[in-house]
């Protein structure tokens, strides 16, 4: 899956600036990109996940997947394999939060690969 630059540092400051709490977002993509991440205003990091998707995912088809932080390694825990089945891409930003430790997941919570463009 490809994303942008400017996503990239988006999650990884937001995941910064979350520490040590994580935090959710969706991921829009366009043309096969992904290009941006939302955020939703008011909610709480620590807020179900899955509660997340279940209100916004349908609504709009341009979302491609999810984005979380977690406050040590990119693994994906139980609740995120099954919270990935909606995303077509999903992506943990775990510390110390660079690039390299961006994971992604398919919605079988198999390993892809993040490709960055401009
Ligand atoms: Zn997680």
């Amino acid at each position: 899956m490809k994303i942008s630059a400017t996503a990239v540092e988006f999650i990884l400051e937001t995941a910064r600036g979350a520490y040590p709490r994580e935090f959710v977002g969706l991921l829009r993509g366009k043309d096969g990109v992904i290009i941006e991440v939302l955020i939703f205003p008011g909610s709480k990091f620590e807020e179900n996940r899955s509660s997340i998707f279940m209100h916004m995912v349908p609504l709009d088809p341009s979302i491609v997947g999810s984005v979380h932080s977690h406050p040590g390694p990119a693994r994906p825990s139980r609740a995120d394999l099954q919270f990935f089945e909606r995303g077509m891409v999903n992506i943990i930003a775990g510390r110390p939060y660079t690039f390299e430790n961006l994971a992604a997941f398919d919605a079988h919570g198999n390993p892809t690969k993040l490709e960055i463009v401009k």
